[in-house]
């Protein structure tokens, strides 16, 4: 349904009792119950437009800001700022050379490259986390309830703690500056401890990392960049050649 409102809309009309409207992909979709009056259907979606026109807006900033596996694309790194270089070649190999991070192998298809990133980049998320985790589990005298470290691409959280002792980390936040990936890693052993977001829970963040408001804010503001753009890889394979 076209509008004067700046956006387009779609109305779904179903079973349930109240109004929703959900943002997917720079779409507006608006959930309603079958029996509801068109009009003032078209009212509350008038009177919500700035709020709708604002997410939109940074919806579109965000994915904007997503980094891309693509050649001569700039990514971080541990907050290094390293060039992608990517190359076909017949033996698969990712590793950082002189400023670049290089990714070689059968990539000839987009989601290969990214498959050997990600991979790539879950064994530096173990190297680097793992023995770090443990140490602050240590310093803090929970290094027996720390039961096992992993690690998962969840869209939802950067990390989690569960009551039996298992943290879960996305490795992704590797991209991160080391001060935002040690806040990550101390809020979870902190969790070790106190099993909520108490007030002695944040005292207990604070005194092993001073600035986790800092870096707690900074990871609000720029974590979206480091899903990398999957769906819509506009120059994956340009520049590329083959090697090896
Ligand atoms: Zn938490």
């Amino acid at each position: 349904m076209a509008t004067k409102l700046g956006f387009e809309y779609q109305i779904i009309r179903s079973k349930r009792k109240s109004v929703a409207i959900h943002l997917r992909n720079g779409q507006v979709e608006v959930r309603a119950p079958k029996k509801i009056d068109p009009k003032w259907l078209e009212q509350f979606v008038e009177s919500k437009a700035d709020w709708i026109n604002t997410q939109l807006a940074q919806q579109l900033k965000n994915r904007s800001e997503q980094y891309r596996l693509a050649d001569g694309e700039t990514i971080t790194f541990l907050g290094r700022k390293l060039q992608l270089q990517l190359r076909i070649a017949s033996r698969n190999k990712v590793y950082i050379e002189a400023g670049r991070l290089c990714i070689e192998g059968r990539i000839e298809q987009s989601d290969k490259a990214l498959k050997l990133f990600h991979s790539w980049l879950k064994e530096q998320a173990r190297s680097y986390m793992m023995p770090r985790t443990e140490a602050y589990a240590a310093r803090l005298g929970v290094e027996e309830s720390l039961q096992q470290i992993r690690f998962r691409k969840t869209r939802s959280k950067w990390g989690h703690c569960s009551s039996k002792g298992i943290i879960q980390f996305n490795e992704l936040i590797m991209l991160a500056p080391p001060e935002v990936v040690e806040y990550l890693m101390i809020h979870e052993v902190c969790h070790l401890v106190h099993m909520n977001h108490s007030r002695e829970y944040w005292k207990l963040v604070e005194s092993h990392c001073r600035h986790y408001k800092k870096t707690k804010t900074w990871l609000t503001e720029n974590g979206h960049r480091f899903w990398f753009d999957t769906v819509e890889q506009e120059k994956p394979y340009l520049n590329l050649v083959p090697v090896g």
